[in-house]
């Protein structure tokens, strides 16, 4: 019995310590030693700007007016605006920059942003679609980095950079940034988030999430790469976003997000087909692994190593696990208090980030999550 205790134990945490330190460390060094570079060049496609928006009076004019800012030549440049069902007179203000060529689509029923995004890329006309989101503004030189990349015929889909204004994101999203670079740079990376997405539009069809997905930038660009399209990074297309106000609306948001990672995993099997060879392997590592192995590992680990205190090194172990969790608790005294940086605030980021997969699996066998969330600003 005991050694089958010990036999688990290290297998858990084999795989805990291969998904956050060795995943990281083996796809650095083959994006060192074998990067597929994008055959980037100066092009300038038909670009439109697709602004899904639910109830985005507050933000929705300032998304116009950062669209229609960005650097690009302005008659390849559209700005359409998805909105439905929304009840602040979005679909009005957005209206009022008919002039300046802004397209509204409106329907009065919400069916969730997916649905939403799938009703209007077939009505747009343009090469290339860009995907934001109505509170992320864009840096002016967004589609310039982005578009470049859509000169490689085998580029598919570009993934732009989500940042948060004093998020308190910093080692973490340093570290996710990391991950896309290598990532891209070896095949595509491994999911896109809506807040800034590119598409080429004739392949919009071939790859569109399902209504009823949760988190359909991940879906789109993932099935994207499915078929066979490289889906890259272009870092230096920043969509900025504010941060969330209160320690619940975050933990809502990271809950359904995850939701959406079980419902998303269970709809892409294909991608963890050993005969894609690297991109099956970078799947099961950066994704599957860490949304829907670790999480329960990682308590699983914790419960072991109490269960094991004979030995010095288990007691060793359990010190040091402890130790972990009691700093977590720590951060999340001082995350209440607003205080958002240094070990503590790591530690608790990501213990948050484990509990939040394991309350999203909840929601999604319990199909709590609604297509139609309600927004956390
Ligand atoms: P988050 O960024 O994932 O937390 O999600 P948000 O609530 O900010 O939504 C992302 C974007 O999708 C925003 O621009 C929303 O206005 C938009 N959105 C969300 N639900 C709907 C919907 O039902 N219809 C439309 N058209 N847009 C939606
Ligand atoms: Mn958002």
């Amino acid at each position: 019995m005991a050694t089958f205790l010990q036999v688990l134990f290290w297998l858990a945490l084999a795989v805990i310590v291969y998904t956050f330190f060795g995943y990281p460390l083996l796809v650095g060094l083959l994006a060192r030693w074998r990067p597929n570079p994008v055959q980037q060049a100066a092009i300038t496609p038909k670009v439109s700007v697709l602004v899904p928006a639910y109830d985005e009076a507050g933000v929705i004019a300032a998304k116009i007016e950062n669209t229609l800012a960005l650097d690009y030549p302005p008659d390849c440049l559209e700005c359409a605006v998805v909105a439905d069902g929304s009840t602040d007179g979005t679909e009005e203000i957005a209206a009022g920059y008919a002039p300046q060529g802004v397209r509204v689509l409106y329907q009065p029923l919400r069916q969730g942003k997916a649905a939403a995004i799938n009703r209007a890329v077939p009505l747009l006309d343009s090469e290339v679609v860009v995907l934001t989101d109505a509170n992320a503004m864009l840096n002016p030189g967004a589609l310039q980095a982005i578009v470049p990349n859509f000169a490689d015929p085998a580029v598919g889909g570009v993934a732009g950079e989500k940042r948060v204004l004093d998020g308190g994101e910093g080692l973490y999203w340093r570290y996710e940034s990391y991950l896309k670079r290598c990532d891209s740079a070896l095949t595509s990376v491994m999911g896109a988030a809506g807040e800034l997405l590119a598409v080429r539009r004739d392949l919009y069809a071939c790859a569109a999430p399902e209504p009823d997905s949760i988190i359909e930038d991940f879906v789109l660009s993932l099935r994207l790469v499915e078929a066979g399209w490289r889906v890259v990074y272009a870092p230096a297309a920043v969509a900025l976003e504010a941060a969330l106000p209160n320690l619940a609306g975050d933990w809502q948001r990271r809950t359904r997000i995850a939701a959406g990672g079980f419902q998303s995993m269970a709809r892409l099997p294909g991608l963890l087909d050993p005969r894609r060879g690297l991109i099956a392997w970078q799947y099961l590592s950066h994704r599957v692994l860490r949304w829907a192995a670790t999480p329960f590992l990682l308590p699983l680990v914790y419960l072991l190593n109490l269960l094991l205190l004979g030995h010095p090194l288990y007691q060793v172990l359990a010190a040091g696990q402890t130790l972990f969790y009691g700093t977590a608790a720590l951060g999340y005294l001082q995350a209440r208090r607003g205080t958002r940086s240094g070990l503590p605030y790591v530690a608790y980021y990501f213990c948050l980030t484990n509990a939040a997969a394991l309350a999203g699996f909840w929601r999604y066998i319990t199909r709590a999550q609604p297509v139609t969330w309600a927004k956390v600003r």
